[in-house]
Protein backbone atom coordinates (compact mmCIF):
# COMPACT_ATOMS: atom_id res chain seq x y z
CA UNK A 1 0.00 0.00 0.00
CA UNK A 2 1.28 3.51 -1.50
CA UNK A 3 4.99 2.04 -1.42
CA UNK A 4 5.93 4.45 -4.25
CA UNK A 5 4.94 7.64 -2.34
CA UNK A 6 6.03 5.89 1.25
CA UNK A 7 9.57 5.07 -0.26
CA UNK A 8 9.76 8.36 -1.96
CA UNK A 9 8.77 10.21 1.65
CA UNK A 10 11.42 8.09 3.44
CA UNK A 11 14.05 9.29 1.56
CA UNK A 12 13.76 13.04 1.95
CA UNK A 13 13.38 13.00 5.98
CA UNK A 14 15.99 10.11 6.04
CA UNK A 15 18.71 12.80 4.37
CA UNK A 16 17.01 15.84 6.64
CA UNK A 17 17.57 13.23 9.84
CA UNK A 18 21.03 12.66 8.89
CA UNK A 19 21.86 16.63 9.39
CA UNK A 20 22.43 17.61 12.99
CA UNK A 21 21.27 21.28 12.41
CA UNK A 22 18.99 22.39 10.01
CA UNK A 23 18.27 25.85 8.54
CA UNK A 24 15.38 27.03 6.49
CA UNK A 25 16.61 26.25 3.81
CA UNK A 26 17.36 23.30 4.05
CA UNK A 27 13.75 22.75 5.39
CA UNK A 28 12.52 24.40 1.99
CA UNK A 29 14.53 22.12 -0.19
CA UNK A 30 13.16 19.24 2.12
CA UNK A 31 9.43 20.67 0.88
CA UNK A 32 10.43 20.88 -2.47
CA UNK A 33 11.03 17.28 -2.37
CA UNK A 34 7.80 16.31 -0.64
CA UNK A 35 5.86 18.30 -3.04
CA UNK A 36 7.24 16.69 -6.01
CA UNK A 37 6.68 13.26 -4.20
CA UNK A 38 3.13 13.88 -3.53
CA UNK A 39 2.51 15.38 -7.18
CA UNK A 40 3.90 12.13 -8.20
CA UNK A 41 1.63 10.15 -6.17
CA UNK A 42 -1.20 11.66 -8.51
CA UNK A 43 -2.66 13.61 -5.15
CA UNK A 44 -5.02 17.06 -6.46
CA UNK A 45 -3.13 19.72 -6.91
CA UNK A 46 -4.74 22.34 -4.58
CA UNK A 47 -4.38 19.95 -2.04
CA UNK A 48 -0.33 19.57 -2.83
CA UNK A 49 -0.20 23.09 -2.51
CA UNK A 50 -1.97 23.53 0.69
CA UNK A 51 -0.11 20.75 2.15
CA UNK A 52 3.36 21.63 1.77
CA UNK A 53 1.90 25.70 2.36
CA UNK A 54 0.81 24.77 5.98
CA UNK A 55 3.84 22.81 6.48
CA UNK A 56 6.42 25.13 5.57
CA UNK A 57 4.41 27.40 7.87
CA UNK A 58 4.81 25.38 10.88
CA UNK A 59 8.17 24.24 10.01
CA UNK A 60 10.63 27.51 9.01
CA UNK A 61 10.98 29.05 12.21
CA UNK A 62 12.94 28.98 14.98
CA UNK A 63 11.79 26.46 17.43
CA UNK A 64 12.50 23.58 14.69
CA UNK A 65 15.67 24.85 13.38
CA UNK A 66 16.58 25.86 17.14
CA UNK A 67 15.25 22.18 18.16
CA UNK A 68 17.87 19.24 19.08
CA UNK A 69 16.38 17.45 16.69
CA UNK A 70 15.15 18.90 14.04
CA UNK A 71 14.15 16.66 11.53
CA UNK A 72 12.13 14.27 13.75
CA UNK A 73 10.51 17.88 14.40
CA UNK A 74 9.59 18.14 10.45
CA UNK A 75 8.54 14.93 10.20
CA UNK A 76 5.83 15.27 13.12
CA UNK A 77 5.09 18.45 11.39
CA UNK A 78 4.21 16.45 7.73
CA UNK A 79 2.85 13.42 9.73
CA UNK A 80 0.21 15.52 11.73
CA UNK A 81 -1.11 16.94 8.59
CA UNK A 82 -0.97 14.02 6.44
CA UNK A 83 -3.33 12.58 9.36
CA UNK A 84 -5.41 16.27 9.24
CA UNK A 85 -5.65 15.24 5.09
CA UNK A 86 -6.54 11.90 5.22
CA UNK A 87 -9.43 12.78 7.41
CA UNK A 88 -8.32 13.60 11.32
CA UNK A 89 -6.88 11.76 14.11
CA UNK A 90 -10.23 10.37 15.51
CA UNK A 91 -11.75 10.48 11.85
CA UNK A 92 -11.76 6.92 11.85
CA UNK A 93 -15.24 5.85 10.98
CA UNK A 94 -16.72 2.66 10.47
CA UNK A 95 -20.30 2.42 8.80
CA UNK A 96 -22.87 3.88 11.20
CA UNK A 97 -25.84 1.22 11.95
CA UNK A 98 -26.96 4.12 14.92
CA UNK A 99 -30.60 3.71 13.40
CA UNK A 100 -33.44 2.26 13.50
CA UNK A 101 -33.77 -1.26 11.83
CA UNK A 102 -33.89 -2.53 9.36
CA UNK A 103 -30.78 0.24 8.51
CA UNK A 104 -30.69 0.86 4.70
CA UNK A 105 -27.22 0.83 3.10
CA UNK A 106 -27.26 2.19 -0.12
CA UNK A 107 -24.22 1.64 -2.19
CA UNK A 108 -22.98 3.64 -5.12
CA UNK A 109 -20.12 3.58 -7.75
CA UNK A 110 -19.16 2.81 -11.21
CA UNK A 111 -19.14 -0.18 -12.91
CA UNK A 112 -15.87 -2.49 -12.01
CA UNK A 113 -15.03 0.29 -9.00
CA UNK A 114 -15.26 -3.17 -6.83
CA UNK A 115 -18.98 -2.41 -5.71
CA UNK A 116 -20.69 -5.83 -5.78
CA UNK A 117 -17.41 -7.59 -3.95
CA UNK A 118 -17.47 -4.08 -1.01
CA UNK A 119 -21.27 -4.74 -0.18
CA UNK A 120 -20.69 -8.35 0.34
CA UNK A 121 -17.31 -7.44 2.16
CA UNK A 122 -19.62 -5.33 4.87
CA UNK A 123 -22.61 -7.61 4.90
CA UNK A 124 -19.80 -10.36 5.85
CA UNK A 125 -18.28 -8.19 8.92
CA UNK A 126 -21.56 -6.84 9.98
CA UNK A 127 -22.57 -10.70 10.34
CA UNK A 128 -19.43 -11.63 11.70
CA UNK A 129 -18.10 -9.45 13.30
CA UNK A 130 -21.46 -7.34 14.82
CA UNK A 131 -23.81 -10.45 14.77
CA UNK A 132 -26.09 -8.00 12.82
CA UNK A 133 -29.07 -10.29 10.37
CA UNK A 134 -27.66 -8.51 7.11
CA UNK A 135 -30.05 -8.12 3.84
CA UNK A 136 -28.31 -7.43 0.24
CA UNK A 137 -30.48 -6.57 -3.12
CA UNK A 138 -28.70 -6.11 -6.12
CA UNK A 139 -30.85 -3.25 -7.28
CA UNK A 140 -28.90 -3.59 -11.12
CA UNK A 141 -31.68 -4.68 -13.70
CA UNK A 142 -29.12 -3.63 -16.69
CA UNK A 143 -26.44 -6.10 -16.31
CA UNK A 144 -28.30 -9.36 -16.86
CA UNK A 145 -25.68 -11.33 -14.33
CA UNK A 146 -25.38 -9.08 -11.83
CA UNK A 147 -28.06 -9.92 -9.60
CA UNK A 148 -27.11 -13.44 -10.05
CA UNK A 149 -23.77 -12.50 -8.71
CA UNK A 150 -24.48 -10.88 -5.63
CA UNK A 151 -26.49 -14.04 -4.73
CA UNK A 152 -23.24 -16.40 -5.55
CA UNK A 153 -21.60 -13.62 -2.86
CA UNK A 154 -24.28 -14.47 -0.74
CA UNK A 155 -24.50 -17.79 -0.47
CA UNK A 156 -20.36 -17.61 -0.73
CA UNK A 157 -20.61 -14.79 2.53
CA UNK A 158 -23.26 -16.57 4.38
CA UNK A 159 -25.60 -13.29 4.25
CA UNK A 160 -28.76 -13.27 3.02
CA UNK A 161 -29.98 -11.91 -0.54
CA UNK A 162 -33.64 -10.90 -1.61
CA UNK A 163 -34.74 -13.45 -4.10
CA UNK A 164 -34.37 -12.23 -7.23
CA UNK A 165 -37.81 -11.02 -9.40
CA UNK A 166 -37.26 -10.27 -13.27
CA UNK A 167 -38.53 -7.60 -14.76
CA UNK A 168 -38.90 -4.75 -11.44
CA UNK A 169 -37.67 -1.91 -11.11
CA UNK A 170 -34.58 -0.72 -9.41
CA UNK A 171 -37.06 1.28 -7.11
CA UNK A 172 -39.93 -1.47 -7.06
CA UNK A 173 -36.32 -3.87 -6.01
CA UNK A 174 -35.52 -1.64 -2.97
CA UNK A 175 -38.76 -1.10 -1.71
CA UNK A 176 -39.74 -5.17 -1.73
CA UNK A 177 -36.23 -5.46 -0.01
CA UNK A 178 -37.34 -2.66 2.57
CA UNK A 179 -40.32 -4.40 3.32
CA UNK A 180 -38.88 -7.99 3.67
CA UNK A 181 -36.18 -6.99 5.80
CA UNK A 182 -39.03 -5.44 8.04
CA UNK A 183 -41.21 -8.35 7.83
CA UNK A 184 -38.19 -10.81 8.64
CA UNK A 185 -36.70 -8.92 11.45
CA UNK A 186 -33.21 -7.80 9.57
CA UNK A 187 -30.96 -5.24 11.15
CA UNK A 188 -29.53 -3.98 7.88
CA UNK A 189 -30.46 -3.74 4.61
CA UNK A 190 -27.53 -3.10 1.77
CA UNK A 191 -28.90 -2.15 -1.39
CA UNK A 192 -26.18 -2.38 -4.22
CA UNK A 193 -27.76 -0.01 -7.17
CA UNK A 194 -26.42 -0.02 -10.95
CA UNK A 195 -23.28 1.03 -12.07
CA UNK A 196 -22.09 2.34 -15.41
CA UNK A 197 -18.82 2.82 -16.78
CA UNK A 198 -19.44 6.39 -16.88
CA UNK A 199 -21.76 8.78 -15.02
CA UNK A 200 -24.92 9.70 -17.06
CA UNK A 201 -28.12 11.59 -16.61
CA UNK A 202 -29.93 7.99 -16.97
CA UNK A 203 -27.92 6.85 -13.94
CA UNK A 204 -28.06 9.67 -11.56
CA UNK A 205 -31.73 9.82 -12.11
CA UNK A 206 -32.64 6.30 -10.82
CA UNK A 207 -29.99 6.54 -7.70
CA UNK A 208 -32.30 9.70 -6.89
CA UNK A 209 -35.16 7.97 -6.86
CA UNK A 210 -34.03 4.78 -5.25
CA UNK A 211 -32.59 7.53 -2.18
CA UNK A 212 -35.91 9.48 -2.68
CA UNK A 213 -37.60 6.07 -1.61
CA UNK A 214 -35.50 4.61 0.96
CA UNK A 215 -34.15 7.31 2.97
CA UNK A 216 -30.88 5.48 2.91
CA UNK A 217 -28.67 5.75 6.58
CA UNK A 218 -25.73 5.92 4.78
CA UNK A 219 -24.73 6.52 1.01
CA UNK A 220 -21.51 4.29 0.72
CA UNK A 221 -19.65 5.69 -2.96
CA UNK A 222 -17.20 2.56 -3.75
CA UNK A 223 -14.11 4.20 -5.94
CA UNK A 224 -11.16 2.39 -7.06
CA UNK A 225 -8.49 3.58 -5.71
CA UNK A 226 -6.22 2.73 -8.80
CA UNK A 227 -7.52 5.29 -10.82
CA UNK A 228 -6.21 7.72 -8.68
CA UNK A 229 -7.99 11.38 -9.42
CA UNK A 230 -11.12 10.13 -11.58
CA UNK A 231 -11.61 8.45 -8.40
CA UNK A 232 -11.75 11.44 -6.40
CA UNK A 233 -13.88 13.05 -9.77
CA UNK A 234 -16.26 10.82 -9.81
CA UNK A 235 -16.65 10.84 -6.27
CA UNK A 236 -17.30 15.26 -5.95
CA UNK A 237 -20.30 13.98 -8.92
CA UNK A 238 -21.48 11.82 -6.58
CA UNK A 239 -21.80 13.62 -3.45
CA UNK A 240 -22.91 17.09 -5.65
CA UNK A 241 -25.78 15.11 -7.02
CA UNK A 242 -26.84 12.25 -4.66
CA UNK A 243 -25.32 13.42 -1.23
CA UNK A 244 -22.55 10.94 -0.01
CA UNK A 245 -22.23 10.10 3.63
CA UNK A 246 -18.68 8.03 3.10
CA UNK A 247 -16.67 6.73 0.77
CA UNK A 248 -14.79 2.92 0.53
CA UNK A 249 -11.49 2.94 -1.49
CA UNK A 250 -10.93 -0.51 -3.11
CA UNK A 251 -7.85 -1.93 -4.66
CA UNK A 252 -5.59 -0.16 -1.79
CA UNK A 253 -3.83 -3.11 -2.03
CA UNK A 254 -2.46 -2.29 -4.92
CA UNK A 255 -1.70 1.03 -5.16
CA UNK A 256 1.57 2.14 -4.33
CA UNK A 257 0.96 5.57 -5.23
CA UNK A 258 -1.90 6.73 -2.88
CA UNK A 259 -3.26 9.74 -4.99
CA UNK A 260 -6.83 9.11 -4.36
CA UNK A 261 -6.88 8.37 -1.10
CA UNK A 262 -4.63 11.80 0.34
CA UNK A 263 -7.20 14.20 -2.01
CA UNK A 264 -10.41 12.07 -1.49
CA UNK A 265 -11.48 14.01 1.95
CA UNK A 266 -9.96 17.45 1.06
CA UNK A 267 -11.47 17.81 -2.29
CA UNK A 268 -14.90 16.24 -1.23
CA UNK A 269 -15.28 16.62 2.40
CA UNK A 270 -16.80 13.04 2.43
CA UNK A 271 -15.04 10.78 5.38
CA UNK A 272 -12.99 8.00 3.61
CA UNK A 273 -14.45 5.35 5.62
CA UNK A 274 -13.34 1.66 4.35
CA UNK A 275 -10.78 0.40 1.93
CA UNK A 276 -10.74 -2.83 0.35
CA UNK A 277 -7.23 -4.61 0.39
CA UNK A 278 -8.01 -7.48 -1.64
CA UNK A 279 -10.52 -9.43 -3.44
CA UNK A 280 -11.22 -11.88 -0.45
CA UNK A 281 -14.02 -11.22 1.70
CA UNK A 282 -12.24 -10.33 4.63
CA UNK A 283 -9.81 -7.72 3.10
CA UNK A 284 -11.87 -4.93 4.39
CA UNK A 285 -10.39 -2.45 6.84
CA UNK A 286 -11.46 0.58 8.78
CA UNK A 287 -10.14 3.84 7.38
CA UNK A 288 -7.83 5.10 10.39
CA UNK A 289 -6.20 8.47 9.03
CA UNK A 290 -3.52 8.12 11.68
CA UNK A 291 -2.68 4.34 11.09
CA UNK A 292 -2.59 5.56 6.99
CA UNK A 293 -0.24 8.37 7.75
CA UNK A 294 1.98 6.35 9.49
CA UNK A 295 2.53 3.99 6.66
CA UNK A 296 3.13 6.38 4.34
CA UNK A 297 5.61 7.60 6.48
CA UNK A 298 7.29 4.19 7.00
CA UNK A 299 6.64 4.46 10.81
CA UNK A 300 4.56 1.19 10.83
CA UNK A 301 1.19 0.49 11.94
CA UNK A 302 1.73 -1.69 15.24
CA UNK A 303 -2.20 -0.97 16.46
CA UNK A 304 -3.58 -2.79 13.46
CA UNK A 305 -1.06 -6.05 13.51
CA UNK A 306 -1.83 -6.12 16.98
CA UNK A 307 -5.77 -6.06 15.95
CA UNK A 308 -5.13 -8.31 13.09
CA UNK A 309 -3.45 -10.77 15.48
CA UNK A 310 -6.52 -10.78 17.76
CA UNK A 311 -8.83 -10.86 15.17
CA UNK A 312 -7.58 -14.10 13.82
CA UNK A 313 -5.56 -15.92 16.22
CA UNK A 314 -8.35 -18.42 17.74
CA UNK A 315 -8.01 -17.74 21.25
CA UNK A 316 -8.52 -21.57 22.54
CA UNK A 317 -5.57 -22.16 20.31
CA UNK A 318 -3.76 -19.65 21.80
CA UNK A 319 -4.83 -20.98 25.23
CA UNK A 320 -3.82 -24.62 24.46
CA UNK A 321 -0.34 -23.23 23.29
CA UNK A 322 0.36 -21.22 26.14
CA UNK A 323 -0.67 -24.72 28.30
CA UNK A 324 2.16 -26.05 26.52
CA UNK A 325 4.50 -23.55 27.09
CA UNK A 326 4.39 -23.34 30.12
CA UNK A 327 5.23 -27.57 30.24
CA UNK A 328 7.98 -26.59 28.07
CA UNK A 329 6.74 -28.60 25.36
CA UNK A 330 7.07 -27.72 21.69
CA UNK A 331 6.36 -29.91 19.11
CA UNK A 332 6.06 -29.98 14.95
CA UNK A 333 2.62 -29.83 15.48
CA UNK A 334 2.57 -26.78 17.65
CA UNK A 335 5.72 -25.60 14.58
CA UNK A 336 2.43 -25.75 11.87
CA UNK A 337 -0.17 -24.70 14.23
CA UNK A 338 2.18 -21.13 14.19
CA UNK A 339 3.03 -21.43 10.90
CA UNK A 340 -0.75 -21.19 9.71
CA UNK A 341 -1.67 -18.31 11.87
CA UNK A 342 0.71 -16.52 10.75
CA UNK A 343 -0.41 -17.26 7.10
CA UNK A 344 -3.86 -16.36 7.85
CA UNK A 345 -2.79 -12.58 9.28
CA UNK A 346 -1.73 -11.98 5.98
CA UNK A 347 1.26 -13.84 5.77
CA UNK A 348 4.79 -12.66 6.25
CA UNK A 349 4.29 -9.77 3.82
CA UNK A 350 1.03 -8.62 5.30
CA UNK A 351 2.93 -8.63 8.63
CA UNK A 352 6.12 -7.04 7.84
CA UNK A 353 4.74 -4.29 5.92
CA UNK A 354 3.18 -2.84 9.02
CA UNK A 355 5.83 -3.35 11.00
CA UNK A 356 8.21 0.52 11.18
CA UNK A 357 11.25 0.68 8.92
CA UNK A 358 10.61 -2.36 7.09
CA UNK A 359 9.81 -0.69 3.84
CA UNK A 360 13.25 0.42 3.83
CA UNK A 361 14.98 -3.57 4.62
CA UNK A 362 12.69 -5.09 1.53
CA UNK A 363 15.56 -6.14 -0.46
CA UNK A 364 17.61 -8.04 2.65
CA UNK A 365 14.19 -9.82 3.33
CA UNK A 366 13.78 -10.90 0.33
CA UNK A 367 17.40 -12.60 0.83
CA UNK A 368 16.87 -14.04 3.97
CA UNK A 369 14.36 -15.90 2.11
CA UNK A 370 11.90 -14.74 4.62
CA UNK A 371 8.61 -14.79 2.53
CA UNK A 372 5.15 -16.23 2.63
CA UNK A 373 6.26 -19.24 0.21
CA UNK A 374 8.63 -20.17 2.54
CA UNK A 375 6.08 -20.40 5.12
CA UNK A 376 4.46 -22.79 2.56
CA UNK A 377 7.05 -25.09 2.16
CA UNK A 378 7.60 -25.24 5.61
CA UNK A 379 3.81 -26.63 6.01
CA UNK A 380 4.24 -28.96 3.72
CA UNK A 381 7.40 -30.87 4.81
CA UNK A 382 5.73 -30.97 8.26
CA UNK A 383 2.84 -32.21 6.81
CA UNK A 384 4.47 -34.86 4.86
CA UNK A 385 5.40 -36.47 7.86
CA UNK A 386 3.31 -39.18 10.34
CA UNK A 387 1.75 -37.89 13.17
CA UNK A 388 4.70 -39.77 15.46
CA UNK A 389 7.08 -38.11 13.67
CA UNK A 390 5.54 -34.77 14.39
CA UNK A 391 5.18 -35.40 18.18
CA UNK A 392 8.58 -36.71 18.09
CA UNK A 393 10.85 -35.48 15.37
CA UNK A 394 13.89 -37.26 16.98
CA UNK A 395 13.01 -40.70 15.36
CA UNK A 396 13.01 -39.60 12.04
CA UNK A 397 16.00 -41.44 10.45
CA UNK A 398 17.53 -40.08 6.84
CA UNK A 399 15.94 -42.42 4.73
CA UNK A 400 12.63 -40.85 5.97
CA UNK A 401 13.95 -37.35 5.18
CA UNK A 402 14.03 -38.17 1.46
CA UNK A 403 10.43 -39.24 1.86
CA UNK A 404 9.36 -35.91 3.60
CA UNK A 405 11.22 -33.94 0.98
CA UNK A 406 9.86 -35.69 -1.72
CA UNK A 407 6.36 -35.53 -0.53
CA UNK A 408 6.22 -32.15 -0.19
CA UNK A 409 8.59 -31.20 -3.15
CA UNK A 410 11.45 -29.65 -1.55
CA UNK A 411 14.92 -30.72 -0.78
CA UNK A 412 16.59 -32.53 2.43
CA UNK A 413 18.82 -29.67 2.82
CA UNK A 414 14.87 -27.92 3.70
CA UNK A 415 13.60 -30.72 5.78
CA UNK A 416 17.06 -30.39 7.84
CA UNK A 417 16.54 -26.68 8.15
CA UNK A 418 13.37 -27.04 9.33
CA UNK A 419 14.14 -29.73 12.36
CA UNK A 420 16.95 -27.45 13.00
CA UNK A 421 14.68 -24.88 13.40
CA UNK A 422 11.93 -26.22 15.38
CA UNK A 423 15.02 -27.80 17.63
CA UNK A 424 16.09 -24.40 18.57
CA UNK A 425 12.27 -23.32 18.90
CA UNK A 426 11.98 -26.12 21.42
CA UNK A 427 14.70 -25.92 23.40
CA UNK A 428 14.36 -22.30 23.95
CA UNK A 429 10.69 -22.93 25.24
CA UNK A 430 12.33 -25.36 27.75
CA UNK A 431 13.93 -22.62 28.90
CA UNK A 432 11.56 -20.26 29.48
CA UNK A 433 9.35 -22.80 30.96
CA UNK A 434 11.92 -23.54 33.53
CA UNK A 435 12.34 -20.18 34.36
CA UNK A 436 9.06 -19.79 34.61
CA UNK A 437 9.11 -22.43 37.50
CA UNK A 438 11.93 -20.96 39.17
CA UNK A 439 10.09 -17.37 39.02
CA UNK A 440 7.10 -19.32 40.75
CA UNK A 441 8.89 -20.88 43.47
CA UNK A 442 10.72 -17.71 44.06
CA UNK A 443 7.13 -15.92 44.62
CA UNK A 444 5.69 -18.31 46.58
CA UNK A 445 8.93 -18.68 49.16
CA UNK A 446 9.47 -15.35 49.45
P1 LIG B 1 -18.57 -3.80 -9.58
O1 LIG B 1 -18.76 -3.83 -11.05
O2 LIG B 1 -18.28 -2.42 -9.10
O3 LIG B 1 -19.66 -4.43 -8.79
O4 LIG B 1 -17.21 -4.58 -9.30
P2 LIG B 1 -16.98 -6.01 -8.67
O5 LIG B 1 -17.39 -6.01 -7.24
O6 LIG B 1 -17.55 -7.05 -9.56
O7 LIG B 1 -15.38 -6.07 -8.67
C1 LIG B 1 -14.60 -6.09 -9.83
C2 LIG B 1 -13.29 -6.83 -9.58
O8 LIG B 1 -12.48 -6.14 -8.63
C3 LIG B 1 -13.50 -8.21 -9.00
O9 LIG B 1 -12.64 -9.10 -9.64
C4 LIG B 1 -13.11 -8.07 -7.53
O10 LIG B 1 -12.61 -9.26 -6.99
C5 LIG B 1 -12.04 -7.00 -7.59
N1 LIG B 1 -11.90 -6.25 -6.34
C6 LIG B 1 -12.87 -5.61 -5.64
N2 LIG B 1 -12.36 -5.00 -4.56
C7 LIG B 1 -11.02 -5.26 -4.53
C8 LIG B 1 -9.92 -4.89 -3.66
O11 LIG B 1 -10.07 -4.20 -2.65
N3 LIG B 1 -8.69 -5.34 -4.00
C9 LIG B 1 -8.48 -6.11 -5.12
N4 LIG B 1 -7.22 -6.50 -5.37
N5 LIG B 1 -9.48 -6.46 -5.96
C10 LIG B 1 -10.73 -6.06 -5.68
Amino acid sequence: MFESLSDRLSDVFGRLTKKGALTDSDVAEAMREVRLALLEADVALPVVKDFVAAVKEKAIGQDVVRSVTPGQMVIKIVHDHLVEVLGGADGATDIDLNAVPPVPIMMVGLQGSGKTTTTAKIAYRLTNRDKKKVLMASLDVRRPAAQEQLKVLGEQAGVATLPIIAGQSPVDIAKRALTAARLQGFDVVILDTAGRLHIDEALMQEIEAVKRETNPHEVMLVADSLTGQDAVTVAKQFHDRIGLTGIALTRVDGDGRGGAALSMRAVTGVPLKLMGLGEKIDALEVFHADRIANRILGMGDIVSLVEKAAETIDQQEAEKMAAKLAKGTFDLDDLANQLRQMRKMGGMQGMLAMLPGVAKMKDQLAKANIDDKAIKRQEAIISSMTPKERKNPQIIQAKRKVRIAKGSGTSVQDVNKLLKQHQQMADMMKRMAKLGKKGLMRGGLG
